[in-house]
């Protein structure tokens, strides 16, 4: 009798063992927990180097699909004018396998970062990332004849359709692909430096409601045609790159550019 208690005793104790076992493990965070969380990242991290004084930009293309060298010291000197970084700019390259997709929607752009994206903040290096994706298809949104051309959908993540960039460059009555390359790629990470009212106040009232959040000079760099094919485009075929206004100029600067 004596035995069969103590089998029972154990059996209970091995159980209350098992089932406390159980929901250790069901309390144990989530292995995507442990990864530390991304550290939220403003415009005036860009713009000034109080939290972040380098900059190192992953230009991640699909093989084929790479800007030009050219574009890429357009955008490098862009910054360089523009951010307090005196630990410097620096633009890595990187290639990736085709997704093998016919068009992109942002979802799809969102994995490939996650999948991909090897650059992340640092704010105890003070070091600053910036990520880059040139795709070899369009956007999957995209309606009528005006087709996107860049789109920037986080504090530090751009997309380039670098396939539909060449479709509209290159050719006669086009612009060159380098300075359709350097307007989308400056474009875009103006929208990252918070223009226009996007994360950096404006000083003046400048922004182009209608249009989001871009800048009503049509000869500014945040026109919002810029990124978008069409008549707009076909004028840079004289070569010139837009630059930004004064209005978008004094916004950097009053949150703490250059
Ligand atoms: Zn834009
Ligand atoms: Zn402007």
């Amino acid at each position: 009798m004596k035995q069969l208690f103590k089998f029972f005793l154990l059996l209970a104790i091995g159980i209350a063992l098992f089932s406390r076992c159980e929901q250790d493990h069901s309390s144990l965070p989530d292995p995507d927990d442990q990864i530390p969380k991304e550290v939220v990242i403003k415009p005036n991290d860009f713009l000034s180097g109080e939290n972040y004084d380098r900059l190192i930009v992953e230009i991640a293309s699909v093989q084929g699909f790479e800007p030009t060298g050219e574009a890429l010291n357009n955008l490098k000197a862009f910054l360089e004018s523009r951010l307090n970084k005196n630990g410097g700019i620096e633009l890595v390259p990187a290639s990736i396998p085709s997704p093998g997709k016919v068009a992109y929607s942002l979802d799809d752009i969102k994995k490939i970062e996650q999948e991909y994206r090897t650059l992340f903040p640092d704010p105890e290096e003070k070091k600053l990332t910036a990520w880059f994706f040139f795709a070899d298809a369009d956007y999957a949104e995209n309606e009528g004849d005006s087709k996107v051309l860049g789109i920037a959908y986080g504090p530090t993540s751009m997309v380039i359709f670098e396939k539909t960039i060449g479709e509209f460059s290159g050719e006669r009555g086009q612009p060159s692909t380098t300075v359709l390359e350097t307007t989308v790629t400056e474009h875009e990470f103006g929208h990252i430096l918070g223009l226009v009212n996007n994360g950096t106040n404006m000083v003046v009232n400048h922004q182009d409601v209608t249009n989001g959040k871009h800048c009503n000079n049509q000869d500014c760099l945040m026109y919002w045609a810029a990124e978008h094919s069409g008549p707009f485009i076909n004028l840079l075929t004289g070569g010139i790159i837009p630059s930004l206004d004064q209005n978008c100029l004094n916004d950097l600067k009053n949150n703490g550019g250059k």
